[in-house]
């Protein structure tokens, strides 16, 4: 089967490439296991660093034309794909800065003369990515990865073959040995066949629950360690006491980036019921004033397309759903008729607990505004969803933000600012939304064997 590129921006097929038989496959990864013996052993770590360096000179080389690429693939605006480049290539110098310092051994008191932890490399390590952010998303699986001693297989979503290509191309630039690196051109059937390869040692995959819970039961078969990036239904606290404007401004961005495609956005707004009217108002205000679609290539452009139609299709079915169970739309909620996959920034009332809207991931430019009568009511909204992703609450009282803080079910929570990534911070859910941790040191550590050594 041909994997094919379109623009989401016009629904034009922009190339097409066909995918690896089973035999070519397989060589690769048998090929990935010899690689692995020379790159953990002959590359010390100051080279792999210094490799680091250079991917993330190479990027920002690249920076526009790698845009222009993520742009044309999947949609997203060209300052989006420019700032997107430009962390990656972040990323590569955060590691290269900490990554001898969070790989050195640990001395550990005990009743040994010297005892001490080593952080080790584990083998080939499967990335199974998706197209949401096409660089970032692959990037923060194999930087640690590789700079780690392991080989990085990727296998990512089949609408952005082209920047796949381009992701292995900027590690052949920076001068990475063949084989550190590799794209498998392959489609979700043949995921397995590469987790119960005996080469492979481990899965790392960021995407929706049901890819999550399929690489996780063959892994789980063949006790492969896994690293899960799911989906994510982050609730957006606003207490009594916020500031409504800057709450807003920050429900903007942290729901709308990417055409509302990320799993840490703000999908729940849950707004202390004094106040709820009056954001709910404004909110609709910045969104009808803010969003102009066209070209995502055009600097005047501020809404984006949705990367593919079907998943406008299911999102929209989402909203509708919702509408026939009771949900009001106060903006928003349809297609825009013109070519391309944009769907009209939507904000979403009157949700109850047997929709969509209060239960699924809404990944799209959908709002969903729901009303908490006090503090530990908005807590109990925010934690009713299988997911576990992330979360921000917006308040003055801060000593109360950081105590529902902790108590949010959730890998991270942000007061008075919309989620985000941050190298120097862990990366990761809890409940459906996955477990382990990229980023930070926690993340690099997550493909090593983390090993005792004892002498007595
Ligand atoms: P998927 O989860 O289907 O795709 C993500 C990656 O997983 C792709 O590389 C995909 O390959 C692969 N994959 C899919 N199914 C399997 C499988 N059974 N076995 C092995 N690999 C698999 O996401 P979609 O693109 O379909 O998007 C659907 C939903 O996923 C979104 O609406 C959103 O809820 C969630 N999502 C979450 C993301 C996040 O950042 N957490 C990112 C993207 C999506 P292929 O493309 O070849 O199918």
């Amino acid at each position: 089967m041909a994997m094919q590129s379109i623009n989401p921006a016009t629904g034009e097929l922009v190339a097409e490439f066909d995918t690896w038989d089973q035999a070519t496959l397989d060589d690769v990864v048998t090929q990935a296991g010899y690689e692995f013996a020379d790159w953990s052993k002959l590359t010390p770590l100051e080279d792999r660093v210094a490799l680091l360096k250079r991917l993330g000179d190479v990027l920002m080389d690249d920076q526009s034309l790698l845009a222009e690429l993520i742009t044309l693939e999947m949609g997203k605006l060209y300052s989006e794909a420019l700032a997107e480049v430009e962390k990656c290539a972040l990323l590569c110098d955060y590691y290269a800065e900490h990554a001898e310092q969070f790989l050195a051994d640990e001395p550990v008191e005990s009743d040994a003369s010297r005892s001490y932890v080593a952080y080790l490399p584990l083998g080939v390590v499967l990335g199974v990515m998706p197209w949401n952010y096409p660089f970032w998303q692959v990037f923060r699986f194999a930087v640690p990865t590789v700079t780690a001693g392991n080989i990085a297989l990727l296998k990512h979503a089949s609408n952005v073959p082209q920047c796949a290509l381009a992701i292995e191309e900027v590690f052949r630039k920076a001068g990475y040995p063949d084989g550190i690196f590799t794209n498998l051109m392959i489609g979700s059937d043949k995921v397995e066949s590469v987790i119960r390869h005996p080469t492979v040692r481990a899965v790392s995959l960021t995407g929706s629950e049901p890819a999550g819970r399929k690489v996780a039961s063959v892994a789980g078969e063949e006790l492969k360690k896994t690293v899960l990036e799911l989906g994510g239904s982050d609730a957006f606290i606003v207490l009594d006491n916020a500031d409504i404007k800057q709450a807003v401004a920050g429900a903007v961005k942290g729901r709308f980036l990417n055409a509302g495609q990320s799993c840490i956005a703000a999908k729940r707004f849950i707004v202390d019921s004094m106040i709820a009217d009056d954001f709910t108002a404004q909110f609709q205000a910045a969104i009808e004033d803010q969003f102009v679609a066209g070209d995502p290539m055009d600097k005047e452009t501020t809404l984006a397309p949705m990367a593919r139609q079907d998943l406008l299709d299911e999102l929209h079915q989402q909203v509708m759903k919702s509408v026939e169970l009771g949900a009001k739309i106060i903006t928003g909620g349809y297609q825009l008729d013109r070519p391309g996959y944009y769907y009209a920034p939507t904000i979403l009332t009157n949700v109850t607990s047997n929709m969509p809207a209060y239960n699924e991931e809404f990944f799209g430019p959908v709002a969903i505004v729901l009303k908490a009568s006090e503090p530990a009511h908005a807590l109990g909204l925010a934690n009713a969803t299988d997911f576990g992703l992330g979360g921000s609450i917006w308040g003055n009282d801060i000593a109360t933000a950081e105590t529902m803080a902790r108590g949010m079910e959730s890998g991270a929570t942000f007061i008075n600012s919309s989620t985000f990534s941050d190298p120097r911070l862990p990366f990761g859910g809890v409940k459906n939304s996955g477990y382990g941790r990229e980023l930070s040191a926690q993340g690099i550590r997550e493909f090593t064997n983390i090993k005792t050594i004892w002498v007595k």
